[in-house]
C-alpha cells in the first residue's frame, strides 16, 4: 500500500507567477484537513489567495509566521530575496524555531546562497531538512500542474518519498540530482543550454532565410536532421512556423527574456566557480543582456532573442510578394 502523508500545516512564500499556481495546486488537491500559511511581501496576492480559498489558506504575517508550519516552500525570485527570506534576524524563516520541519526551496538562484542557508539551517536546527527544488515548465507549467522539479537530494534520501508525493500535487516530474545544490546546478546548466541552442537556432533560420529559404523548410530539416531540438520544433524563435510558439503570439508568453538573462549569467558564475570552460557564455550572457535591456524585448519570451539579432518578422509578406 502507498504509503500516506499528512501535510496538514504547509507553508508557501512568494506567490507570484510561478508561486500563485503552485499554492492554488495544493489548495486544491491536498485532503480537506490541510491548511496553508502563505505570505508574500505584495499583501493584495496574500488576501486574494485567501479569499479564494477561505477554508484552507491562512494569511501569514510574514515569513516567521508562515514557518509555524510543518513544512515550508518558498518561491522568490533572487539569491537576495532567499536569504531575507529564511535569514532576516527578526522576521526571517530560521528566526524561530523550526526543528524536524521539512524547508524546500524552490527558487532559481546560485548554489552558493543556498548552500549557506542549508548550513545556516544544519547548525541552528540539526533535525530540520533543506532542499533546493527549482523547477521548470514555465507559468504555463504550474498552471496546468507540468513542471518538472529538479531535487537537490541523493536517490536514497530519507525524505524523498515525502518530497516526491508533495511535488507531484503542483508537477509532474521530479529528478533527484544526487545532493545538496545539485538541483540547482541541474537547473542552471538546463537553462544555459537552452539559452545558448535559442541563440544559435536564431542566426542559422536567419542565415537560412536570408539565403532564400522558407523558415517552414528549414523547420523540416532540422527536425530531420542531426540539429533537432525543441527550441527548432515547439519554441521556434521566428514567428509563425509553429503555430503554438511564444514568438507566433508576439513573444507574449513564456519564459521572460531578464530570467534568463538572470539564469544565464547564474550558469556562466557556475562554471566559472567550478573551473568549466565555457567559450559561448560571455556572448550569450552580452546577448540575453542586450535583449533583457531592450524595449522591443524585455518582458516578452527569451526567443525573442531572434527579434533583437535583427531576424526577420514579416517573412510570410515577403514570401507573397508583397
Ligand atoms: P515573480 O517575480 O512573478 O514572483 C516572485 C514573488 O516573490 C513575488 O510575488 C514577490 O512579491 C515575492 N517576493 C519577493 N521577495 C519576497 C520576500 N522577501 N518575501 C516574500 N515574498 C517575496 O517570479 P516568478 O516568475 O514566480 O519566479 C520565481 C522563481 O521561479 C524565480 O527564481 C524564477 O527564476 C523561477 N522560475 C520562473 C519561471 C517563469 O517562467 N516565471 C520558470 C521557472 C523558474
Amino acid at each position: 500500500m502507498a504509503p500516506s502523508f499528512n501535510f496538514e500545516k504547509l507553508g508557501f512564500i512568494g506567490l507570484g507567477a510561478m508561486g500563485k499556481p503552485m499554492v492554488t495546486h495544493l489548495a486544491n488537491k491536498l485532503p480537506p484537513e490541510s491548511r496553508i500559511w502563505v505570505y508574500d511581501v505584495v499583501e493584495q496576492v496574500v488576501d486574494d489567495l485567501c479569499a479564494e480559498f477561505p477554508e484552507r489558506i491562512v494569511k501569514g504575517a510574514n515569513a516567521k509566521d508562515v514557518a509555524q508550519s510543518d513544512t515550508i516552500l518558498t518561491m522568490v525570485p533572487e539569491g537576495s530575496h532567499v536569504r531575507s527570506v529564511y535569514l532576516d534576524p527578526k522576521i526571517g524563516v530560521c528566526s524561530t524555531d523550526i526543528s524536524n520541519k521539512l524547508v524546500i526551496d524552490c527558487s532559481t538562484i546560485d548554489t552558493a546562497t543556498s548552500l549557506a542557508v542549508k548550513d545556516h539551517i544544519a547548525e541552528h536546527f540539526p533535525s530540520a531538512s533543506f532542499y533546493d527544488s527549482p523547477v521548470s515548465g514555465g507559468v504555463v507549467g504550474a498552471i496546468n500542474g507540468t513542471i518538472a522539479f529538479f531535487l537537490g537530494c541523493a536517490e536514497g534520501d530519507p525524505n524523498l518519498e515525502r518530497l516526491t508525493h508533495l511535488m507531484g500535487l503542483m508537477g509532474k516530474q521530479i529528478i533527484p540530482c544526487g545532493g545538496p545544490s545539485l538541483g540547482l546546478a541541474a537547473k542552471l546548466s538546463n537553462n544555459y543550454l537552452s539559452g545558448v541552442i535559442a541563440i544559435a537556432c536564431s542566426e542559422a533560420f536567419d542565415m537560412g532565410m536570408r539565403s532564400g529559404l522558407d523558415p517552414r523548410t528549414l523547420a523540416k530539416v532540422y527536425a530531420a536532421g542531426t540539429a533537432q531540438n525543441i527550441i527548432c520544433d515547439k519554441f521556434c524563435p521566428v514567428p509563425h512556423v509553429y503555430p503554438n510558439a511564444p514568438s507566433s503570439g508576439g513573444w507574449k508568453q513564456g519564459f521572460k527574456v531578464q530570467l534568463m538573462r538572470k539564469d544565464f549569467g547564474l550558469a556562466v558564475d557556475m562554471a566559472k566557480r567550478v573551473g568549466s570552460q565555457n567559450v559561448l557564455g560571455e556572448i550569450g550572457l552580452a546577448t540575453y543582456d542586450g535583449a533583457a535591456n531592450d524595449p522591443r524585448c524585455r518582458d516578452l519570451d527569451s526567443r525573442v532573442v531572434y527579434r533583437y539579432l535583427g531576424g526577420q518578422e514579416d517573412w510570410q509578406s515577403r514570401s507573397n510578394g508583397a
